[in-house]
């Protein structure tokens, strides 16, 4: 197979239009909610419970790397509860008076839900604890000997946190929510049906051959499904007038540098630096991120998950190593 491993640089981040894009191909109905059967099953029986006792729901936590669909989930279940939702993240709520005004907003049993919820600073975390447990707000007014707190209720309300970085989150705080989730990456089965639905949204004329292609190329992850779906879409308006058969989703994600697993040149560097400079590992994350000028948490983040899933890389105590897979995959020879 060709492996590109030259110049970076990382796929770039998706551009406004992909936003707007994946925005309006949010799905809005369980029934095309796809995958993610045991997170559904429970969630959904979370939800009847509660509309049976008329109360807000648990907290709820779901954690994953991105494009899993942890917003959309969250959009679910507020309309679902028939409730209104307020979204926001770790880093909006940057001090504790940005908490409480969203807070007192929120009308009874509402949703807030907040994304990268590990971003939050400490005092705004704290200041969660009471709200979450009873529904209360400790307010400080004032500084030193004269300051005073004073308690605010709250309306019954639900907070869904959403984060790729469980771990990072600290122990006081995953206690409080009643309900914890991995989302799990997709099948490719499952990217299939959620490309066929996003091309008839779309009104793409494409071949099954050609969707289970970039099915394959998705990285078990319905966001980048969608953007490749957008990618090929815009490659064959202009290229080609005709039905998207495999041939073109093909072309058009060489285009890309997305190779057939779904690697970017990005994702290729990273592990040829591995092989090709620190001979196979085992390397440690702070000097990967050093050779590569890459921070450690995109490194950790976003490159690495799939590269472990897809079992070119592998985590030891000693740092990263590439498994005999990655050197195949770049058309290597391992170091005997
Ligand atoms: P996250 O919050 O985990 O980053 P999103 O909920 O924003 O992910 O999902 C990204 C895109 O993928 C959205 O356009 C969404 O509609 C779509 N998507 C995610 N999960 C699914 C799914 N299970 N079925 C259909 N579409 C999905």
């Amino acid at each position: 197979m060709p492996s590109s491993v030259g110049t970076p640089p990382p796929q770039p981040p998706p551009d406004h239009e992909d936003e707007k894009l994946l925005k309006s191909l949010r799905v809005t109905d369980w029934e095309a909610f796809q995958g993610q059967g045991r997170v559904k099953k429970s969630l959904y029986i979370l939800i009847a419970a509660a509309k049976k006792r008329e109360d807000a729901i648990d907290h709820v936590l779901l954690y994953g790397p991105p494009g899993l669909g942890k917003t959309t989930l969250s959009h679910l279940i507020a309309k679902q509860l028939g409730v209104n939702i307020r979204t926001t993240s770790g880093t909006a709520l940057a001090r504790t008076g940005d908490l409480a005004a969203v807070l007192t907003n929120l009308k009874p049993k509402d949703v807030l839900f907040v994304d990268e919820v590990h971003r939050l600073p400490k005092p705004v975390e704290e200041m969660l604890y009471s709200a979450m447990e009873d529904y209360v707000l400790d307010i400080v007014i004032g500084k030193g000997p004269s300051a005073r707190t004073v308690r605010l209720d709250l309306q019954p309300f639900t907070l869904i946190g959403a984060t790729t970085r469980f771990g990072l989150l600290s122990g006081p705080f995953r206690d409080r929510f009643g309900v914890t989730h991995r989302v799990e990456y997709y099948r490719p089965r499952e990217l299939l049906t959620i490309l066929e639905q996003a091309a008839r949204q779309l009104g793409v004329d494409i071949d099954k051959p050609a969707i289970l292609d970039i099915a394959r190329r998705a990285r078990g992850t319905p966001r980048i499904a969608l953007t490749l779906l957008k990618r090929v879409r815009d490659f064959a308006q202009i290229e080609r007038d005709s039905q998207v058969s495999a041939e073109v989703v093909k072309e058009a994600l060489n285009l890309h540098s997305v190779d057939e697993l779904g690697l970017t040149a990005h994702d290729r560097l990273f592990l040829d630096t591995i092989i090709s400079k620190h001979g196979g590992g085992p390397v440690g994350l702070s000097t990967l991120a050093a050779t590569l000028n890459e921070d450690t948490i995109t490194i950790e983040e976003v490159v690495e998950p799939y590269l472990l899933q897809v079992s070119l890389i592998k985590k030891t105590p000693q740092g990263r190593v590439a498994t005999p897979a990655a050197y195949q995959h770049l058309g290597l020879k391992p170091a005997s």
